[in-house]
């Protein structure tokens, strides 16, 4: 695997691979705790060479006057390329944040290309409107315009997949974009980078800053920023909002989730055991979209508590780039850190630890960060494994008897990304997705994913909504043109 670029770890501005002057960071694999990029940080100089290269790329006539076939033709162009590649893209992500190298392969990079192919196809359907004024003697018409600069924050747990649902809409509707990859893993993005100079896109439209957090608030701030699209914690989420008040940058949140599953007395608990063991456990539980609540009727809880355990501890842990791997590491020292404090809460405040929950060390893991996935049962609301996102592999059974309540308590969250209900009863199953306050409602299924469904959450989960039509409006502005007939 080539290596170079990421070991000179230089940032992408104006089309150029440049040194930063500052401090510099290092990423490591999460299942060896081996070093394996040494990258540059950018600061605040950095942010405003890559903003006044990416507004001089949003106005230069290569790009502002493309036409739009051409602006698809240059994604569709990337996605055959992510495709020629994408086995190396695969294992740099296994790499970097430690998600098994055949989920790489099987569920993220298709859905990268396809979410690119997706918005190639937009670029040349993104309409106006003939509005029926009834002032006499004029017409009319509106049109969608780019807003400019978008700043593209992403975080570490699925970084390339996050990034295109961003970049693929900026780059459909004429933006140009700033991209701060999360510090954990910032590989993947690089090499996309790459990939799209390679691609044809001029220089300048797309800029890569690596750095931390601080990287991240200095580009928030930037006068020269018209929209910022973040994915991330919370508390971060609610810090740019805060930020983007003096000038009422745009902003879409991607945020947290404690995703209700909703287990019916007349699901099919075999299909519920497989759809919930991967909906709560993708990626070692580190998704926003996890099933981490699972509310399962009193008559099936015991046997849905026995088949899942049974599965949960038959998983296969170990390094990614191994492809009988099933769940890889935690993405770093203090997430394990994080998730153990969590294990130890659950049990400290008396749910009953089925299996899981300690450190896995043995069999060449104990450089990595590995955590046997815990399951929980008699979990009450009122535990913090139950309110709190955990992001890591902890799965926690509650139990229900009556439809109007387990709706009240499954809501009763600030969160609201997605939920889920098993039934075999079609008319419960609407009746409850209905209900349920989320962005995405999955019946009897774990949280697939597709560049034509929006996605997005309610409440303390975010604001706006990715894929579909939905991103073409997040990344325009609406223009009305009035004409005087006479
Ligand atoms: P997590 O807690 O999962 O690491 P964060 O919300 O901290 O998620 O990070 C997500 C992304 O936001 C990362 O790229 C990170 O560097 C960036 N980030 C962190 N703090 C800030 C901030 N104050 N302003 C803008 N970006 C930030």
């Amino acid at each position: 695997m080539r290596t170079d670029m990421y070991d000179k770890g230089q940032l992408l501005i104006g089309g150029k691979w440049v040194d930063s002057s500052g401090e510099r960071f290092e990423t490591i694999n999460p299942a060896t705790g081996e070093i394996i990029g040494d990258l540059a940080l950018a600061g605040s100089s950095e942010v405003d060479a890559a903003v006044d290269a990416a507004g001089r790329a949003f106005e230069s006539a290569e790009w502002a006057d493309m036409m739009p076939d051409e602006r698809g033709r240059l994604l569709w162009r990337l996605a055959d390329l992510v495709e020629q590649n994408a086995r190396e893209l695969a294992e740099v992500e296994t790499l970097d944040n430690g998600m098994p190298v055949t989920l790489n392969e099987q569920f993220v990079l298709p859905n990268v290309i396809s979410v690119l192919r997706y918005y190639a196809g937009w670029t040349t359907k993104i309409t106006g409107a003939t509005s029926p004024v009834s002032v006499p003697g004029f017409a009319h018409h509106t049109l969608r315009e780019p807003l400019g600069v978008c700043g593209l924050i992403t975080p570490w747990n699925a970084p390339l997949m996050i990034l295109v649902w961003k970049l693929a809409p900026a780059l459909a509707t004429g933006n140009t974009v700033v991209i701060k990859p999360a510090e954990q893993a910032p590989l993947s993005t690089l090499r996309l980078a790459a990939l799209a100079t390679r691609a044809g896109f001029p220089p300048g439209v797309i800029n890569v800053l690596t750095g931390d957090g601080s990287t991240g608030a200095a580009l928030v701030r930037h006068p020269g920023v018209a929209k910022i699209s973040f994915t991330g914690s919370t508390e971060v989420g609610k810090e740019i909002l805060r930020a983007s008040a003096d000038r009422l940058t745009r902003v879409s949140l991607e945020l947290g989730g404690k995703a209700p599953s909703i287990i019916a007395a007349d699901a099919d608990i075999d299909a519920a055991v497989t759809g919930n063991l991967l909906g709560g456990l993708f990626n070692a539980g580190q998704i926003c979209a996890q099933y981490a609540r699972m509310y399962v009727h009193a008559s099936r809880i015991d046997e849905f508590a026995t088949k899942i355990t049974a599965a949960v501890s038959g998983m296969g842990l170990g390094n990614g780039m191994d492809p009988a791997t099933q769940l890889g590491p935690l993405v770093s020292a203090e997430q394990l850190e994080r998730v153990m404090r969590y294990v130890q809460l659950g049990v400290d405040q008396g749910a009953t630890l089925l299996t899981g929950g300690e450190r896995a060390t043995s069999g060449g893991l104990a450089q990595g960060f590995f955590l046997r996935p815990a399951v929980f049962t008699d979990v009450a609301d009122s535990m913090t494994i139950a309110k709190e996102e955990i992001f890591g592999p902890v799965l926690s059974i509650l139990s229900y008897e009556d439809e109007d309540d387990v709706v009240a308590r499954a809501n009763d969250t600030p969160y609201g990304l997605v939920a889920s209900v098993w039934t075999r009863d079609i008319g419960r199953a609407n009746r409850l997705a209905r209900r349920l306050k989320a962005g995405a409602v999955y019946i009897n299924s774990l949280p697939v994913q597709d560049p034509a469904a929006p996605w997005g959450g309610r409440k303390a989960s975010g604001i706006g909504r990715e894929m579909g039509w939905q991103a073409i409006e997040a990344y325009t502005e609406v223009k009305g043109i009035w004409t005087n007939l006479s």
